[in-house]
């Protein structure tokens, strides 16, 4: 089959591999679309510390089973279409065995640690396997990792009808990240510094949409979220709280990155600081979500690519032009 390979850190191309074969419990998926996103970026630059090389890359994705291993169970059958969760936690450390798996310490997941999607098949767990609805497409099943990534994180930090939030980054993350939030009835307030990004923001139903919270005039948040992994704008939504806020740090920073935040406020003003690190049992409530129509996504995909043009897409991707860039094997 056709798959993109990333053979070392730097080293990407598209080449002929091997067709995977279901292992016991596996089942093979014909693939119908897989999202870019910036861990894609550092699995191809050697940013990813967990990925091991020669790898096929790809983890937010849909298709077709085409092919059941020994063993499957859950009725699944040839032909389904499913959506897949990625992750591949091993189920007996600490973090795994107390109900925490994405913080498995033998973590592990489809397209970061083993192959992944972006390829023509892929094998996978059929218990990772969510059905997807007739009326999904497989570009809209792609969609459903980033928001079940969005889902865990506002389960971290919470959300209460009537609250002010404001979202750092209107890419992909923060505009699935707005739409939820504002869903549970919150107020969302979106910065980013590239002003192209705003007007969907706005369109998508922000309160307000501004370049640099600098502009906002005094106005403070009950709780933020960054969506960009850059220091100055974890600062800045930081500063931006209210006394007894909240802020979520779910951009993913350099492993070396440091922010300089008020150790003060922190006691004086009862600040609360979470993290929230990929998908936990949040796969099929996001699925549901997209389903219902939850998340605009026609306003999220930009942009989709056959197979042999990947380096492209990633080029792209690097440029942030567009938001959400997938790649489509079967040419969808
Ligand atoms: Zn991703
Ligand atoms: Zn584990």
């Amino acid at each position: 089959m056709r798959a993109v390979v990333v053979d070392r850190p730097g080293s990407v191309r598209v080449g002929d591999v091997p067709d995977p074969t279901p292992g016991r419990r596996e089942v093979v998926i014909k693939v119908g679309a897989c999202g870019i996103c910036g861990t894609d970026l550092h699995i191809a630059d050697g940013h990813f510390p967990p990925t091991p090389y020669p790898i096929v890359p790809g983890h937010e994705f849909a298709g077709e089973i085409v092919e059941l291993g020994p063993d499957v169970r859950g009725g699944w059958a040839i032909g389904d279409r499913v959506a897949v969760d990625p992750s591949l936690f091993c189920g007996y450390c600490d973090p795994c065995r107390s109900g925490r798996g994405n913080l498995c310490a033998n973590w592990g997941a489809t397209g970061d640690t083993v192959d992944g999607a972006f390829a023509e098949y892929v094998a996978v767990p059929s218990a990772t396997c969510h059905r997807l609805p007739g009326e999904l497409t497989y570009a809209q099943g792609a969609l459903v990792e980033p928001v079940s990534c969005a889902v865990h994180g506002i389960r971290r930090i919470g959300v209460e009808a009537g609250e002010r939030f404001l979202v750092m980054g209107a890419g992909t993350m923060g505009l699935i990240m707005q739409q939820l939030l504002q869903r549970a009835g919150a107020l969302v307030t979106v910065a980013d510094r590239n002003a192209g990004r705003l007007p969907r923001a706005s369109a998508l139903g922000a309160a307000a949409v501004v370049t640099d919270p600098g502009e906002l005039d005094g106005e403070t948040f009950d709780a933020s979220v960054d969506c960009t992994g850059a220091a100055p704008a974890i600062e800045a939504a930081f500063d931006r709280l209210r006394r007894g806020g909240r802020l979520l740090v779910f951009g993913v920073a350099p492993e070396q990155e440091r922010v300089s935040l008020s150790p003060y406020r922190f006691y004086n003003d009862e600040i609360t600081v979470v993290g929230s690190m990929a998908v936990l049992h949040s796969y099929g409530a996001a699925l549901d979500l997209v389903a219902s129509g939850a998340i605009d996504t026609d306003a999220l995909v930009t942009h989709s690519l056959p197979l042999e043009r990947f380096t492209e897409a990633l080029d792209l991707m690097r440029g942030g032009t567009g938001l959400k860039i997938q790649v489509v094997p079967g040419g969808e």
